[in-house]
């Protein structure tokens, strides 16, 4: 079964895009926490961060890399990337994607 964001990927599912390449597309979260919430997702399915493995560290510094530049095209200086990690860390989509969240004040430790 594909996840859900392959479907979106696919375009099966809608979604507001931002950026796409050969390796990865972001989108606009549909449920923001921030003016700015937006995901960055690989085209390959990795389950979550810690399933990464040598092979990948192209692609996911790839994905900071596009993290940063969505960021920059969004007008912000200061941001929060996040990789939730397994479900007690918040992650609710096993499909692996950083958050790039700006726009607004943010405190820390975050919740
Ligand atoms: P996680 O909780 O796994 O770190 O992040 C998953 C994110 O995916 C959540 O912030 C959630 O709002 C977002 N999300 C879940 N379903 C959809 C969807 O169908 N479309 C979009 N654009 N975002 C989604």
């Amino acid at each position: 079964m594909p996840t859900l964001f392959t479907r979106i990927i696919n375009g099966e599912i809608p979604s507001t895009k931002v950026w796409e390449d050969d390796r990865c597309i972001a989108f606009r979260d549909i449920n923001p926490t921030a003016p700015t919430h937006v995901l960055v997702v690989p085209r390959q399915e990795i389950t979550r961060l810690d399933q990464m493995t040598e092979a990948d560290e192209g692609l996911v510094g790839h994905l900071m890399r596009v993290a940063t530049l969505v960021a920059r095209e969004e007008g912000l200086n200061d941001f929060r990337v996040v990789v939730n990690n397994g479900a007690g860390a918040g992650q609710s989509v096993f499909h692996l994607h950083v958050h790039v969240i700006g726009g607004r004040s943010l405190s820390w430790p975050p919740g």
